[in-house]
């Protein structure tokens, strides 16, 4: 019998192409403070975590403050919630595996109904006004994505992972089927590394593959 699937599901860039967190980044210490940590993060000579630990550190606001922030822009794939409530209709176990921010994640799941969804991802501490970040395990990422697709291996799943950045990387060559999205890192990561992968825009391409995968 072919294994059940679990999928699990980048929030950044993959189900939005608004980055919540650089929203917020942005406001508080302005774009190019912002940009010339993430340069240091490329480079090398901050870890992910130190680039971001230094980014939050100069933020003022409250959670009230940030929301109508957040709200100026909804990036959401529009072809996302008929792909979730597919996933669901099949009872597909599905998990949003993020490097990001859980609260600025279900803040923007809210907007289209879906802040149930199952999130895996770093957590803030606001304080006032300053924020904290509180790292899902102590891997450079904070939260080790090819663990928990491990995990689920493990459990006897075929695992999927849908993704598009850097923190997609360590799990390009663990996941069963693995959809990248066309034209950034993870896709060009993959090519270079002779790593099987389905290109996507949008989660209809997402589902038609599956849909084939599974015979429905
Ligand atoms: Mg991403």
């Amino acid at each position: 019998m072919t294994r059940p699937l679990k999928i699990f599901c980048d929030f950044d860039g993959t189900i939005t192409r608004v980055d919540g967190c650089n929203l917020i980044i942005d406001h508080c210490i302005g774009r190019d403070a912002r940009c010339a940590i993430d340069d240091k993060i490329v480079s090398g000579e901050y870890s992910f975590r130190q680039g971001y630990d230094a980014q939050f550190a100069g933020v003022r606001l409250s959670w009230a403050e940030a929301q109508p922030l957040l709200h100026r822009q909804n990036g959401i794939d529009p072809t996302f919630p008929a792909f979730v409530r597919w996933v669901e209709g099949k009872n597909i176990p599905f998990m949003v595996l993020s490097a990001g921010v859980a609260q600025i994640i279900r803040e923007y799941l809210a907007t289209v109904g879906l802040a149930k969804l199952d999130i895996r991802a770093n957590q803030i501490r606001i304080e006032n006004r300053r924020w904290r970040v509180d790292y899902f395990d102590d891997t450079p990422f904070g939260n080790d994505k090819a663990a928990a697709v491990r995990e689920a291996a493990g459990e006897g799943f075929r695992t999927v992972f849908i993704g598009d950045g850097i923190s997609d990387f360590p799990v390009a060559s663990v996941a069963d089927i693995l959809f990248a999205k066309r034209g950034d890192r993870l896709a060009a990561h993959c090519a270079s590394q002779g790593i099987d992968f389905h290109p996507f825009d949008n989660f209809e391409e997402v589902l038609a593959v599956l849909r084939l995968e599974i015979g429905d």
